[in-house]
């Protein structure tokens, strides 16, 4: 593993952390090193007959809390040292927002556009077949989500072969999250890392002081905004960001770029990807043939969700934004984050901001183990006690409050009402620890330093509460 490998970059910000915490070298060894790495190969049928050799990883990085957790990526380019630092990443990351799992990460290296529906369904079903078989998957050993190139419906599939090889397990349902509704999955999980990423650049917006640092005024409002990356986790951050009040000025996808000052309409922009297959020639806007220089234009707040690495020590100096949001992991390497600081560049770093998926999935998993869907059991009861409440308040004051505002104020809560504020409130108290820690320490770091200061010490205490560590 080299320095500037996206493993060696994750271990040189963790060791950078690490000299502001007084714990032993050994114990800050356990927590930086990967539990247990799985490489499996394996063959699949093609639609043509022909035989190809998979080959893909599962990465366990933190076994202090089980399961451990963590999506699959489907990626050409996915390799073993990628698995490991996105495994790392996970482990910080449930720590920062207090959820009680291990960091884990998955990848299998294809290029899913080259396989059909049928190829990808058979590679899935053979690599959950494969984690079963040296117990990498289970709702209370290792539970996979999506990631870059996968989404609900390979979480499907992954469930239904896990249900058939765990004969008689309740909880089965449990070993993967982000599932489609039916098969156990939770309301709010698809667009749950999205809109995490918005409720943590608006609360950060809001503190008029740490705003007026980086030269922007209280507020998300009328921010001019940059979206690299319009998957899973950029639309919806854009989505979100504009409803918000944000302005979308650019957006930028592996073909191309789309920059329109006075901002774009994101709808359309899908609408126009989805009929043409990419962004050339969308009307009322500057195409950018050179993807990547769309992170340089002028803007207040840039949200790089594709892929790691793509602010470097190259194109840092030239970041225009003031507000790095990071939707994607990794996506700013260790020399390009110490070149943002120097510069008065705010890093909203990945493992607190992109932290809103892992959140739902622990919701989703809770479902799982529980049986039952959230808020049905009180829904009913809320709603009659509201409505005795409101209807008393009637009576006392002889005014009555109209069947549409009743029926609005005694709505009882159900699934989506809970988990999206649950997720609110994960993300706003996520932020103001790292930023209580980031204060104590006079804002000499960087916020990644002081995500990474504040999970160290979470994870510290497990290993301590052991007794293994002093
Ligand atoms: P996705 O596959 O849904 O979307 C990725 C998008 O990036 C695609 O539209 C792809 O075309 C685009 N892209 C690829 N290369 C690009 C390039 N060079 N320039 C611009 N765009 C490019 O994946 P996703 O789930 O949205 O994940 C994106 C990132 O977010 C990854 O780093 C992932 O690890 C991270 N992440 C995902 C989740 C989640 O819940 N899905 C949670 C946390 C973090």
């Amino acid at each position: 593993m080299s320095d500037q490998s996206f493993l060696g970059q994750v271990h040189r910000a963790f060791d950078a952390a690490a000299t502001f915490t007084n714990h032993p070298q050994a114990l800050l060894n356990q927590i930086k090193e990967c539990n247990a790495v799985y490489r499996v190969t394996f063959p699949i049928l093609r639609d043509d007959g022909t035989i190809k050799t998979i080959v893909g990883w599962r990465a366990e990085h933190s076994h202090h809390k089980l399961p451990t957790k963590g999506g699959i990526r489907y990626a050409i380019n996915v390799n073993e040292d990628e698995v490991m630092a996105l495994a790392s990443l996970m482990t910080y990351k449930c720590a920062v927002v207090d959820v009680p799992f291990g960091g884990a990460k998955g990848g299998i290296k294809i290029n899913r556009k080259d396989f059909s529906e049928h190829e990808l369904e058979r590679i899935t079903r053979r690599y959950t077949f494969e984690l079963w078989k040296k117990n990498f998957i289970g709702p209370g050993v290792d539970v996979p989500a999506p990631d870059y190139g996968t989404s609900s419906k390979e979480m499907a599939w992954i469930a239904d072969t896990y249900a058939q090889l765990a004969v008689g397990d309740l909880n089965a349902l449990a070993c993967v999250t982000a599932k489609p509704i039916a098969q156990g999955g939770i309301r709010g999980r698809t667009e749950a890392t999205g809109r995490g990423i918005y409720f943590g650049i608006r609360e950060a917006c809001d503190n008029a002081q740490d705003m007026k640092a980086i030269g922007l005024t209280r507020g998300l409002e009328g921010k001019r905004c940059i979206v690299q990356g319009l998957g899973n986790v950029g639309y919806h951050a854009a989505k979100f960001i504009v409803e918000g009040g944000g302005v979308l000025v650019a957006v930028a996808e592996y073909d191309g770029a789309l920059h329109n000052e006075k901002g774009l309409d994101l709808d359309a922009v899908m609408a126009y990807r989805k009929d043409t297959g990419g962004l050339k020639g969308f009307p009322g806007a500057t195409y950018l043939v050179e993807s990547r220089a769309a992170l340089e234009l002028p803007c207040d707040i840039l949200v790089p969700a594709a892929l790691e690495g793509q602010i470097t020590a190259a194109n840092a100096p030239r970041i225009q934004a003031k507000l790095v949001a990071e939707g994607a992991n990794g996506p700013t390497t260790f020399e390009a984050d110490g070149i943002l600081h120097q510069r008065g560049v705010m890093v909203l770093a990945d493992m607190f901001l992109n932290a809103g998926g892992v959140t739902v999935s622990y919701f989703e998993w809770l479902k799982n183990l529980s049986h039952v869907r959230f808020g049905r059991m009180e829904k009913r009861f809320e709603e009659t006690a509201f409505t005795n409440v409101l209807r008393a308040m009637e009576d006392l004051t002889g005014k009555t409050l109209g069947e549409e505002r009743m029926s609005k104020l005694s709505h009882g809560a159900d699934e989506a009402d809970l988990v999206n504020p649950g997720l609110e409130d994960t993300m706003i108290s996520a932020w103001h620890q790292v930023r209580e820690t980031w204060t104590r320490h006079d804002r000499k770091m960087d916020i990644r330093t002081a995500a990474f200061i504040s999970a160290i010490n979470k994870v510290a205490v497990s290993y301590q509460d052991l007794g293994i560590f002093p």
